[in-house]
């Protein structure tokens, strides 16, 4: 039908190939198993912690990873027979010694001294970046923001999720390292392009020296989210659109029988589909591609934090009970770098 229109130099309704509006159509649809990432394999440290190294980045002078619940001492969330878990921040129902203990594994893990200094943020889904010292250490209470960046070494910088989206950012060159933390109202704010600007006006870095790490979070397979989620977006990025599914439900009882599963919810929260679902991993992987990066400087660790509960934290998954990871990244002290090291 197209063909003959085009034939006879008529274009059919050219509004049905660009749609328009609120409500999102002509997304892609797919189930979920489709949009769900491999797990990640996790390096077992000699203490016991499983962490993900980010592949690539063996660089002598850097110190970064993101952390797993797998090893630490935390009992909290798990079963009486289970062995403790590696929570990192100070929830209501952990022990605040215990916390302290598992980010010491944690240093250690990456860092190879317990004694590292782990720096963590008092995070609100903003984009408020802050320049961060070796004497933020020694604070009482964390910083309010939801990235830190710095040029000193012998810290960790590091950020907690538990579903929100981590981004680790290094510059080879100058040796800055920032890291951020992305849920969608972060996203939606430009949290890791405010930061790369950051990096650019403090530092004079350059996005060609730029690698970034996107860890992982609560994943495109998982992450439904209403249709204002879908506005922001749509007016916020020009690819707003192409960050959003429809996903289907695979279960084939709902299938067969969806007139047992009607609700009055809105779209987007009705457990018969479709959902719909953002992919975060794939909006600060744009706004990385913005920032000028390359988009073979861009890791990408994978892993759902929502589907994968064997391996990580998820809010979502747990209701809110639930532990908290972190990305941690820093500098390496110099008389602590590797012999025959050159700068990378
Ligand atoms: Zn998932």
């Amino acid at each position: 039908m197209d063909a003959l229109f085009r034939q006879a130099g008529l274009v059919r309704n050219p509004r049905r190939l660009q749609p328009r509006g609120p409500r999102p159509s002509r997304l892609a649809r797919v189930a979920p198993e489709e949009l769900a990432p491999p797990l990640p394999v996790p390096r077992l440290a000699s203490n016991g912690v499983e962490w993900l190294p980010i592949p690539g980045w063996d660089l002598s002078w850097l110190w970064s990873g993101f952390s797993t619940r797998a090893g630490g001492l935390s009992r909290a969330y798990c079963a009486e027979d289970a062995p403790g878990e590696l929570n990192l921040g100070f929830t209501a129902a952990d022990d605040r010694a215990t916390v302290l203990a598992n980010r010491r594994l944690l240093a250690e893990a990456v860092s190879g001294v317990a004694a590292t200094p782990i720096l963590a943020l008092k995070q609100f889904h903003s984009n408020l970046v802050v320049d961060a010292a070796r004497s933020d250490a020694a604070r009482l209470t964390p910083r309010r923001a939801d990235g830190q960046i710095t040029d000193e070494p012998g810290l960790l910088l590091a950020v907690q999720t538990a579903d929100c989206i981590p981004v680790l950012v290094a510059d080879r060159r100058q040796r800055v390292v920032a890291a951020f933390h992305a849920g969608w109202r972060g996203t939606v704010k430009r949290i890791v392009e405010t930061g790369v600007g950051r990096m650019r006006l403090i530092y004079g870095s350059r996005p060609a020296d730029l690698i970034a790490a996107i860890g992982p979070g609560a994943s495109a397979c998982c992450y439904s989210v209403g249709e204002e989620v879908f506005s922001e977006f749509e007016s916020q990025f020009s690819y707003g659109r192409e960050l959003f599914h429809e996903v289907f439900s695979s279960d084939p009882v709902r299938t067969r029988y969806p007139m047992l599963f009607l609700t009055q919810r809105a779209p987007g929260h009705s457990p018969i589909g479709p959902s719909l679902h953002v992919d975060l991993v794939e909006a600060n992987r744009r706004q990385l591609l913005d920032c000028g990066l390359r988009a073979r400087s861009i890791q990408v660790v994978g892993g759902c934090t929502q589907c994968q509960g064997e391996l990580f934290f998820s809010h979502r998954a747990s209701h809110g009970h639930t532990g908290r990871m972190m990305a941690v990244i820093g500098i390496r002290e110099a008389g602590k770098r590797k012999s025959g090291s050159v700068r990378a």
